[in-house]
């Protein structure tokens, strides 16, 4: 039914999304460029989003007034997250065209869910046993260790986490993880971490952005280079796993779907986001068309974007970390440096307060070749005292001169 509602929500509507988080607030930058009006549903009165949108409601994901007031208002609604009640989504999508569905985000909320789902699509995962009860972890096959256990929900920047080493280990982490539902899966050698961010249109449509190499660290995404590092024919089969994933699904809106490239060369899939990802905050000033532009196109029923990539891009994350010293005394990042560098473009989520692994913005730097946007990344990561990117090779590092900012 909301194919049918949603097709061609003009500009000048409202837009509706769930969560207050960057996302959000980058969805609303993209959201307004098109002239749509965005309110947002978040618990928070301080998020990232809500001082962007032009309405912000405060409440609870599962206040039913609250759902009941944005669906009143908004001609159709996204989410910026995936832990998101499915229940909410749905509960909206009797009165307004929610994308994706809820359907879909369910899947991606559930680990378990998610690979027997990916492995449908005739695609694999990780070797994976479900840890659900304490009978299951006397059953696990031997050969899935070293291991990781992840909880089955909830999980995010590697949170919910443990690795183990052995099958003396199991008991003791599930405990530590509370007892929940859990999945346990191999830990695989990884060449690389990929991901692919489609686009699909309630017409079926689909608009690939290139293929994105991550690098991450204590499980929360570091870096990421666009375009990867790999073949053309590895390209053309990540973007068709990709494919296959999001039309399966049925899904509409944006999807991300993070994989392993294991040593022969073969492609797993680990999870993925039925959202706009980090990974994908480079196409903002790299492709034609960004993410989040995809975000708003897809929900509001328009064309999907041109993803072409128009400069080679480097992606840095800016964890609250860069606040503080050695010593942890707090301390400004030098982010009038990083703009004198060129073809850094600096975005920054405005959250008040910096902490040690949040998330507070990102450097995307352009480069002409991608070797040239690896050195002014590497310069960019020196000034803020990060640590420079394993992705970054010797040759690329020694590429550039010191530029016009003379800062190193
Ligand atoms: P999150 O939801 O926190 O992003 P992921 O499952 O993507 O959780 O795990 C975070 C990171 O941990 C991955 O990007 C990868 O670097 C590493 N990792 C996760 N699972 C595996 C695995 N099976 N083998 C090797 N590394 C893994
Ligand atoms: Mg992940």
């Amino acid at each position: 039914m909301s194919d049918r509602k949603a097709r061609g929500v003009p500009p000048g509507q409202w837009l509706g999304v769930l969560g207050g988080g960057q996302l959000g607030r980058m969805f609303c930058h993209a959201a307004q460029v098109l002239g749509y009006r965005v309110c947002v549903l978040d618990p928070s009165a301080d998020g990232p989003a809500g001082s962007v949108a032009e309405r912000q409601i405060v409440a609870a994901y599962d206040d039913t007034q609250a759902l009941a007031e944005l669906g009143r208002l908004c001609a159709a609604l996204t989410t910026e997250f995936e832990n998101v009640p499915a229940a909410s989504l749905e509960h909206l999508a009797w009165q307004r065209p929610v994308r994706p569905a809820a359907a879909a985000v369910a899947v991606a909320q559930d680990r378990l869910r998610e690979k027997a789902f990916v492995r449908t699509c005739g695609v694999p995962v990780a070797p994976h046993a479900a840890i659900a009860t304490a009978a299951d972890l006397g059953a696990v096959d031997a050969a899935l260790f070293p291991a990781i256990l992840k909880t089955a929900r909830l999980g995010y920047d590697g949170k919910g986490q443990i690795a183990v080493a052995d099958a003396a280990g199991l008991a003791a982490a599930w405990q530590e993880l509370g007892s929940v539902p859990c999945v346990l899966e191999k830990r695989l050698p990884l060449r690389r971490e990929l991901s692919v961010i489609i686009a699909r249109g309630s017409d079926g449509a689909t608009a690939v952005f290139p293929v994105s190499e991550n690098e991450h660290r204590d499980g929360i995404l570091a870096v990421s280079v666009l375009p990867a590092r790999i073949t053309p024919e590895q390209a053309e089969r990540a973007c068709a796993i990709a494919g296959a994933i999001a039309s399966r699904l049925d899904y509409v809106g944006v999807l991300c779907v993070e994989l392993f490239e294991l040593a022969g060369g073969e492609l797993v899939v680990n999870e993925m986001a039925p959202r706009p990802h980090n990974s994908g905050h480079a196409t903002i000033d790299a492709c034609v068309t960004s993410q989040f532009a995809q975000q708003v196109r897809a929900l509001a029923g328009l064309p999907l974007g041109d993803c072409r990539l128009l400069a080679p891009a480097v992606m840095l994350n800016l964890l609250g970390d860069i606040w503080f010293d050695a010593a942890g005394s707090e301390r400004a990042p030098a982010f009038d440096q990083v703009l004198g560098v060129p073809g850094a473009c600096l975005h920054l989520y405005g959250k008040a307060e910096a902490r040690p692994g949040r998330k507070m913005g990102h450097v995307t730097v352009l480069g002409q070749s991608a070797d040239e946007a690896m050195a002014r990344a590497a310069r960019v990561a020196a000034i803020l005292g990060m640590e420079l990117p394993a992705l970054a090779s010797a040759a690329a590092l020694m590429a550039e001169p010191t530029g016009p900012a003379g800062t190193m």
